[in-house]
């Protein structure tokens, strides 16, 4: 990302990060503080736990470490999944069959893992020259 010398964005010192927040969300804040009623100390700690809550409502392929395709194949596709043996990884191996893909790590046809296979542009490619109609559920509706 270009940083413009003079536009002074988010300010880091060490750990912590400054960012700017609209005045009338501070503000709204303030209004609880001085309340004293939850508990709250700081403006930093009511926003600490706001974003925590928000990060433990959101899906785990939002927050989650995303897959990444290692190695792709007429038989099949390598995923590389993060979230299993952590840091490192686990590589997943998912087979193409005609009638459906196969994860070998799940067990299943339908897990996260043939979602994201089928949903690459080269995997497409190939099943489409097998002639392979593998039905690939919308990945946002998860229908
Ligand atoms: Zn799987």
């Amino acid at each position: 990302m270009p940083t413009n010398p003079n536009k002074p964005t988010d300010e880091y010192e060490g750990e912590y990060t400054t960012i700017r927040l609209p005045k009338e969300l501070v503000e709204a804040i303030d209004k609880i503080l001085r309340r004293g009623l939850m508990g709250y100390k700081s403006r930093a700690e009511f926003i600490k736990e706001a974003i925590r809550e928000k990060l433990r409502a959101m899906p785990p392929e939002v927050v989650g470490e995303p897959l990444e395709h290692f190695n792709i194949c007429e038989e099949g596709v390598r995923v590389l999944d993060r979230s299993i043996n952590k840091p490192k990884g686990y590589i997943v191996d998912v087979y193409f069959k005609p009638e459906n893909a196969w994860c070998e790590y799940c067990e299943s046809t339908d897990c996260k893992h043939v979602q994201f296979a089928l949903s690459l542009p080269e995997v497409q490619k190939i099943l489409k020259r097998k002639g392979w109609k593998i039905r690939l559920k919308n990945l946002e509706t998860g229908f």
